[in-house]
């Protein structure tokens, strides 16, 4: 028999086909994302996690391109770990709803009531708690740019317009620039404090300003790095009902794998973002590492004194070489550079990972280092010097 079939039977067969495929297609369409998430694009996230897994040869990986503590957490984190998976096995068990001992310790720490207090899956929940709690589609939200980005997504998606605000000088902050650009039917305003990646800061004496002048805009106040040297707004939640301060323990806790967060907002606030808060979105092993690690706040005060001179011992250190570096209020500097990527490929040959953020029209040719230990900034400069002298970069000193 022949195996070869006549020209008609093709033809029926890729016809028929033909019509099948485009059957499925037109299923498939009839699933679209929300309108205002179809003008979004999937976030792609650059992360060295890969690289540094799967490369596990060479010296000791420095991953100074996420803002992550890059120390282990409080030592007694580990043991209330432990000791909570080695007791019943509550891990079938939905987690504690009113988050008891870590909102206790919580208020402790910040100076408020727990009923000024929402524990969250990391600050990023905070950021779509405001946005779904507040914005309507068309809302307008004010926010100094370039910023952390994440709550541009949870605002865009629910059809929020977005008003981005530039200052003359990307790191110097200009109150008048912000207050300007205000307007009452300003929804919200996200103000990173100090911001990622510029590191430009307010005063509390500052956001009180704004707050005065605009009661009726929800002033979002992302404090990720208050713990390494600036002033809190927390203070100011008990006075202004239009004031919500996110924080988290991401950074200067080192717990940026339990994703843990929580804002501070009067308790009407706090009620409002009830209505949409997933009361067990937080871990139970994240609510255990989160209040052991407030059991130890001298634990990471003496990291953040270590961030601290190693900011002074980067800059020092870079400038000495004919490079342009800014300091931050945070735990990262910013480095000018002749080309990033090549930077970028140059230093992960040398095992050091870091961001580049000229992505940000703004800050052309920068690349961000987070900073660690002092032992491990002295290792990165090493690193950095060799890499970039051979790039021809470095000034002869
Ligand atoms: C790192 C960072 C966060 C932290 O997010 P988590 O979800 O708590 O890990 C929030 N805001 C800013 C500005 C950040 O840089």
């Amino acid at each position: 028999m022949s195996t070869q079939s006549s020209p008609f039977v093709v033809a029926a067969t890729v016809a028929a086909r033909k019509k099948a495929e485009s059957i499925e297609k037109m299923k498939a369409d009839l699933i679209l994302p929300a309108r205002a998430v179809r003008r979004l694009r999937p976030y792609d996230p650059v992360s060295s996690l890969d690289k540094i897994v799967h490369n596990g040869e060479g010296p000791e990986p420095l991953k100074l391109d996420w803002n992550e503590s890059t120390m282990p957490p409080a030592p007694g984190v580990r043991e209330a770990l432990t000791k909570f998976l080695s007791a019943t096995p509550r891990l079938n068990w939905y987690p504690p709803l009113a988050a008891g001992p870590l909102l206790q310790r919580l208020g402790d720490y910040t100076g408020l009531t727990s009923s000024s207090i929402l524990v969250t899956n990391g600050s990023d929940d905070c950021l779509n708690l405001v946005c779904t709690t507040y914005l309507d589609e068309g809302d307008r939200v004010l926010v100094p740019y370039p910023t952390y980005t994440h709550l541009l997504v949870f605002a865009g998606a629910r059809g929020a317009h977005i008003d981005p605000v530039a200052y003359d000088d990307p790191f110097k902050g200009e109150l008048k620039a912000i207050m300007g650009a205000m307007t009452p039917a300003t929804r919200l305003l996200y103000l990173v404090n100090p911001n990622n990646p510029t590191g430009v800061l307010y005063t509390p004496a500052e956001v009180r300003k704004i707050l005065n002048a605009y009661p009726g805009t929800v002033v979002v106040v992302d404090e990720a790095y208050h713990e390494f040297g600036s002033q809190t707004c927390a203070p100011l939640v008990d006075e202004y009902p239009n004031l919500v301060v996110i924080r988290t323990f991401s950074k200067s806790f080192g717990l940026a794998g339990m994703r843990v967060g929580y804002l501070l907002a009067q308790p009407s606030r706090i009620q409002d973002m009830r209505r949409v808060h997933n009361p067990k979105s937080v871990n139970v092993m994240g609510l255990v590492a989160a209040a052991a690690a407030l059991d130890d706040i001298p634990h990471m005060q003496r990291y953040v004194a270590q961030v601290t001179q190693s900011k002074e011992l980067a800059c020092k250190e870079l400038s000495l070489s004919g490079l342009e570096v800014v300091n931050t209020p945070a735990n990262w500097v910013l480095l000018r550079v002749p080309c990033p990527s090549v930077a970028i490929e140059a230093l992960e040959k040398e095992r050091v990972f870091v961001r580049d953020r000229s992505v940000f029209p703004q800050l052309y040719g920068f690349i961000r280092i987070t900073l660690g230990t002092i032992e491990q900034t002295n290792e990165l400069l090493v690193r950095l010097k060799r890499a970039f002298s051979e790039l021809g970069w470095l000034q002869e000193g």
